[in-house]
């Protein structure tokens, strides 16, 4: 019983102290991890991005689906995120421009380039994402226009 116990205590911890998957050269448990575990909420339109990328880096339906503006989520949201989270695998992101987005905005837009491989193909998606501060100082990603590209350009 208590060594099932410390394995699923190491479980919890090692993805913690690993470098984040937002590639903002932090620790995963400095960065994304308080906003993606609810200990403290993502405080700005940016954060959401990068935490949502992580989640989708990690494979975190249910945070991707909390995060998402509530008009916006669909009956399969959960089997369409599982199964695009064993058909790709995200592997870099750079923020290119972030539009508002603060503690005292209601909306913001964040421009970013995320690197991904599908079917062994590399990838390079462009987005230009829209959120939105609710009532309660969450944000929350409403929708974007996104362009998947060829191969990564770096
Ligand atoms: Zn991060």
């Amino acid at each position: 019983m208590s060594k099932k116990k410390t394995a699923s205590a190491i479980a919890t911890e090692l993805p913690a102290q690993m470098p984040c998957p937002c590639q903002s050269g932090r620790l995963y448990r400095d960065c994304c991890e308080p906003a993606i575990s609810g200990k403290k909420p993502a405080s700005t339109a940016e954060k959401l991005m990068r935490s949502r990328y992580s989640a989708f880096a990690l494979g975190l339906a249910s945070y991707l689906i909390d995060t998402l503006a509530p008009e916006r989520r669909q009956p399969g949201e959960r089997g369409l995120l599982k199964r695009q989270f064993r058909s790709t695998r995200w592997t870099g992101l750079r923020i290119i421009n972030v539009q508002a987005g603060g503690e005292q905005d209601s909306t913001g837009t964040v421009e970013f380039e995320a690197l991904y491989i599908s079917a062994q193909e590399p990838g390079r998606l462009h987005e230009r994402s829209r959120f939105r501060r609710d009532g309660k100082g969450r944000w929350y990603y409403v929708d974007g226009e996104a362009n998947f590209l060829p191969g990564p350009t770096v």
